[in-house]
């Protein structure tokens, strides 16, 4: 039977996959749900002997239903290829009594890759599927990892155009030297004199705009969104931890059904809830161990059972986790109700007007799948250092935080399952605070020199990502004020 998909917010209507792929977001600005989380269909023999490609078709089959197979078999294999800088494509590496999953082999480095090299295949699948004829113009807002990665997925793609907006000394330099080197015609990179939250909120302005949208059809276009609250985005993520299980049968380091502990570092709880929806599809995973940043409204959340947005935004080396609104946060809460679309209204309602809301104690005893802790700024240094200089291994720092979490998590449980740590970036994209943490005085050296000091310690080869920007011409210097946004769009779509 088909699954479909409803908003954690409505009341009850519901779409098919690709609709939901399309959408991105429901009308009543709530979430899409599958009706239901499917169980796996093969067992752990056959997917021991899988490809990641024939374990993505397995996975991402089970809840796309209306995707035909030739359909979804013909995304997974564009978006898996050698964009990737290994054929396993997320390969395990045992370090510090855990197994790290590399999910940093891709276009960008970064653990976006896995799931944004699929979603545009996946999106003009869902355009043709749904006689949508309009081309679909990507809109997005970055502080710098998801826009990069959003580029390269979309660059090229047939019936797409992509426009990243990011705020001119908001990202780190090698953030906006990826950003502005991007190839490919159907995509153009903004700066606009402004901070995140501007171009965050032009974006939206844009979404919102009916006459705006008017244009758009005219002209033969359509808005969609490549953020992470996309069950297109999410569905591709839930491949990994069983990819990474059966890894791990596969080489005898885990027996028949012998349960796991995985550990996510969480910012908008997109990768952890992949895992706790791979957990209810029957992998063996016994806790879901969450880690935060300095940002620990998570952590505080796992104690308390409440969820509280107001405090301080702290800026860390772990940048892509300093979030204070965890979005995807949401859908658990909508499970944890027992799929009660009208209470989680009520608690979002009080997140929007308050900032903060309680769960009941049901729905508390329900988390007992997860464990919450988190790193500090020093502890997350620390770790880095350490484990580099116990196993030569460099990680970077939102990984750090993960394995300074599960660190804390041992001791506290003594608990010795087999452990996979999801490490979500290369140190090469995080160079800086990662030779600060192993070695204080590489501060004074400039960027590349950096990369190329961390490739003689770690004894790693510089990425391709890295290599090719060293010398990459900038093909994008438009500069805009943030309010200008507007023009710049219809200036590029050749419209108003
Ligand atoms: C986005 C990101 C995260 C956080 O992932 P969520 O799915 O938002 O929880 C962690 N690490 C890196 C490097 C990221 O880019």
């Amino acid at each position: 039977m088909d699954i479909l998909y409803r908003s954690t917010r409505g009341n009850g209507e519901a779409v098919t996959a690709s609709q939901a792929v399309l959408k991105g977001l429901a009308d009543d600005g709530g979430l899409f749900v599958p009706d239901r989380i499917p169980k796996l269909s093969v067992d752990m023999d056959s997917l021991a002997q899988m490809t990641y490609q024939e374990t993505a078709y397995e996975v991402m089959s089970r809840f796309l239903t209306d995707y035909t197979e030739e359909e979804l078999k013909n995304c997974i294999a564009k978006a898996y290829d050698e964009k990737f800088d290994t054929t396993q494509i997320a390969p395990l590496h045992e370090a510090d009594g855990a197994y790290f999953l590399e999910l940093f082999h891709g276009a960008t480095i970064a653990f976006k890759d896995m799931a944004l090299s699929i979603l545009p295949h996946l999106m003009t699948t869902a355009a043709r599927k749904n006689q949508v004829d309009n081309d679909i113009v990507i809109l997005t807002a970055t502080s710098g990892d998801t826009g990069k990665a959003a580029l390269a997925g979309f660059a090229d793609v047939p019936g797409t155009r992509i426009i990243v907006f990011y705020p001119k000394d908001g990202v780190s330099p090698i953030q906006e030297k990826q950003m502005v080197t991007q190839k490919g015609a159907n995509t153009s990179v903004v700066a606009i004199r402004g901070n995140f939250d501007d171009a965050q909120t032009g974006v939206k302005k844009m979404f919102g705009d009916e006459k705006l949208e008017e244009a758009l059809a005219k002209a033969g276009y359509q808005f969609s969104s490549a953020n992470s609250i996309n069950i297109g985005r999410l569905v591709p993520q839930v491949v990994y931890y069983v990819y990474a299980y059966a890894m791990l049968y596969k080489d005898k380091k885990i027996g028949r059904d012998e349960k796991i502990n995985v550990v996510v570092p969480t910012g908008n709880f997109g990768n952890i809830l992949a895992a706790y929806y791979a957990k209810q599809m029957g992998l063996p995973i016994d806790t879901l161990i969450c880690a935060s940043n300095e940002n620990k409204v998570l952590y505080d959340f796992f104690v308390s059972g409440t969820y509280d947005r107001n405090r301080e935004f702290i800026l860390t080396s772990s940048p892509s986790m300093d979030i204070l609104i965890s979005s995807n946060l949401e859908r658990l809460i909508y499970h944890l109700t027992g799929d009660d679309a009208k209470k989680n209204r009520e608690f979002m309602k009080a997140l929007s007007s308050d900032g903060k809301y309680t769960i009941t104690d049901d729905m508390k005893e329900k988390l007992s799948d997860f464990y919450g802790n988190y790193a500090s700024e020093e502890e997350t240094a620390q770790t880095i250092a350490d484990i580099y200089r116990e196993s030569g291994y460099v990680i970077d720092t939102h990984t750090a935080v993960a394995a300074d979490v599960y660190r804390k998590y041992r001791k506290e449980n003594k608990d010795e399952r087999k452990t996979v740590i999801a490490s979500t970036a290369s140190p090469f994209k995080f160079t800086r605070s990662v030779m600060k943490a192993i070695n204080p005085a590489c501060d004074s050296m400039s960027d590349f020199q950096l990369v190329d000091e961390l490739s003689s310690i770690a004894k790693v080869e510089v990425p391709r990502a890295i290599e090719e920007i060293r010398t990459a011409p900038v093909l994008h210097d438009t500069v805009v004020e943030k309010d200008e946004m507007k023009d710049i769009v219809e200036k590029i779509l050749g419209i108003g």
